[in-house]
């Protein structure tokens, strides 16, 4: 195929991907439209790859259309949402070629199947800068239930879904060459780094049952102070309850925990429940199929504290990943 102009590269690539949606009117329209059943609302948010900082250049373009999908359902996860649809921006810096469109394409696609997401329309454009891909998501939650980050109380204990430290460590491993660890952990990590889980099926059974909830973009820790902040809470992490992703002590030895916590692309699910709910977490989370730990408690007065086995402060160079 000689290199198609901007509206024929949508109707390739794009419209197919929108055919079950109604609303989408197969991307021939200046919009779209969605509709939440009702007594539903819609829940909204966006995240953008850019490439160097969220994905790297020679990751495949399948596994870096599913991840862009993936950062926003891990945001509806953590909000109780059901995934319903979503736009999608391109930044091209130039042309990328008609087999990268068709991998990226076809990664899209099997997301779109694999959680139920389904492509409402975007824009595309040229830019002088990096690679950027940027998602708007929509879903749905019964109206008024929207898990928030407001809402842990002391008294609570806080949780967290899955294994920690896996996008950093699977990084790590792009940028370093695989510094002596065994090759199938160090391709785990690496899935984790391409690949996150949205822990869609969690999510929405911890409404009505978590206090506050967010997904674990930035850190462990980082992203937990949010929680703290704006609850009015202090919220005590234990290092040694923190679940691992394997190969980390391996990758970072002494460090890991410290490292684990505060190196962000996890996209998890950490939240903070009553203690009366521990029963009903421990179920939701098998329901699931969704390993959930308990990692600490949340107190009166403010911030976040990663503690060690006799109850000292573990000071952290840093809490998270940031941009600036
Ligand atoms: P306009 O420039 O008039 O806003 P566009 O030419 O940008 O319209 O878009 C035409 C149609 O294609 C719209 O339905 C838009 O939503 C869709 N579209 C454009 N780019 C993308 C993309 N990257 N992914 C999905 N849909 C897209
Ligand atoms: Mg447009």
């Amino acid at each position: 195929m000689s290199r198609p102009s901007e509206f024929e590269l949508i109707a390739r690539f794009f419209a197919p991907l929108a055919k079950a949606a109604p609303g989408a009117f197969g991307l021939t329209d200046d919009a779209a439209i969605l509709r939440p059943s009702a007594g539903e609302e819609l829940v909204v948010t966006a995240d953008a790859l850019v490439e160097g900082v969220h994905f790297l250049r020679d990751d495949p373009a399948e596994t870096v259309a599913r991840k862009a999908l993936r950062v926003n359902l891990s945001d509806l996860a953590a909000k109780g949402a059901k995934p319903l649809g979503y736009l999608l921006v391109l930044a091209l810096p130039d042309w990328p070629g008609t087999d990268w469109l068709a991998a990226f394409a076809k990664g899209l696609a099997e997301d779109q199947r694999k959680y139920g997401f389904v492509l409402h329309g975007g824009d595309t454009t040229a830019t002088p800068g990096p690679l950027c891909i940027a998602v708007t998501a929509f879903g749905t939650v019964p109206a008024g239930q929207m898990l928030r980050r407001a809402g842990a109380r002391p008294g609570d204990l806080a949780f967290v879904s899955g294994g920690i430290g896996g996008g950093g460590g699977g990084v790590q491993i792009l940028k370093n060459n695989r510094p002596g660890i065994p090759p199938e952990i160090a391709d785990e990590l690496v899935r984790r780094y391409r690949l996150p889980e949205p822990r869609l099926a969690l999510g929405a059974k911890l409404r009505g049952l978590a206090s506050a909830a967010l997904d674990v973009s930035d850190g462990l820790i980082a992203d937990l102070g949010h929680i703290a902040e704006v609850s009015g809470v202090h919220i005590a992490v234990e290092a040694a309850r923190v679940p691992l992703v394997a190969g980390l002590k391996e990758l970072w030895a002494g460090e890991a925990v410290a490292k684990a916590v505060t190196a962000g692309d996890d996209y998890e699910i950490a939240f903070t429940a009553p203690a009366s709910a521990r029963a009903q977490i421990l179920e939701a989370a098998r329901q699931s199929a969704t390993p959930v730990t308990e990692i600490g408690r949340v107190e009166e007065g403010e911030g976040i504290a990663l503690m060690d086995a006799s109850g000292r402060e573990i000071p952290l160079p840093r809490q998270g990943y940031t941009h600036f």
